[in-house]
């Protein structure tokens, strides 16, 4: 418990986020995740310019994973803190010590990492079928139809896809790849969910072998 707020202390952005706190909850007061949860972001500053070990970790539970991250607060606040910052430390400092609470709010997302690693896309067209979105009511048969047509009608050439909502290069794929890794995005995701990591770690190796080919070819070509 000492470990993971020495953890949160000592980040090199804490310093910059809280600079101390007036209690007076204009934080919380124009925060939409408060609105909406048990969350208070005066609370979660309170707990951490208190030096509150015990209950920062109760937080790093389950009310830290209801902020928005709109930063709202952090624009309000007369101290200059940012609680939406210090959140997103905290956040951070769960995933690198395995935390359940972030296993378990981050499980739902593997699809969605999946498909932006694989593909550099979060959505794609062809996501967009009318059984899926029943809240849509009649306005979803605006988007049935020839969905490769409907794209090729579309000015923008790497917009002319069905799979993917844009389309990626090989060379942009293999350098957000190296930012993933630099800056902790694969680790984390190794921390959180093995498997996932394993399917990923295997595509992007792959990816990399067919850029290596690639440049080679074009070595050649030269
Ligand atoms: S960043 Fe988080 S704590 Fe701050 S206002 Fe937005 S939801 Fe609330
Ligand atoms: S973090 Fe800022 S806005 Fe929120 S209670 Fe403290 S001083 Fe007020």
């Amino acid at each position: 418990m000492q470990q993971i707020y020495d953890d949160i202390r000592g980040d090199f952005r804490y310093d910059n986020e809280l600079n101390g706190c007036l209690n007076c909850g204009i934080c919380t007061a124009t925060c939409p995740a408060a609105h909406f949860y048990d969350y208070s972001p005066r609370e979660i500053v309170q707990l951490l310019w208190t030096e509150n070990v015990e209950q920062i970790y109760d937080a790093m539970q389950e009310k830290i994973w209801a902020c928005a991250q709109c930063m709202t607060c952090a624009a309000r606040c007369p101290f200059k803190n940012s609680p939406g910052g210090l959140v997103a430390i905290m956040r951070e400092v769960a995933i690198k010590h395995e935390m359940q609470s972030a296993k378990d709010v981050l499980r739902p997302f593997g699809r969605v990492m999946l498909k932006l690693i694989t593909t550099g896309n979060q959505l794609s067209p062809d996501m967009i079928q009318p059984d899926h979105f029943p809240d849509w009511g009649p306005n979803i048969q605006k988007v049935e139809g020839d969905l490769t047509v409907l794209r090729k009608a579309i000015p923008v050439k790497t917009l002319q896809t069905v799979e993917t909502a844009w389309e990626v290069s090989l060379k942009t794929s293999v350098e957000m790849y190296t930012i993933w890794e630099m800056t902790g995005v694969l680790k984390s995701l190794e921390l959180m969910d093995e498997n996932l990591f394993d399917v990923i770690d295997d595509f992007i190796d792959e990816k990399r072998e067919e850029y290596d080919e690639w440049l080679e070819e074009q070595e050649d070509d030269d």
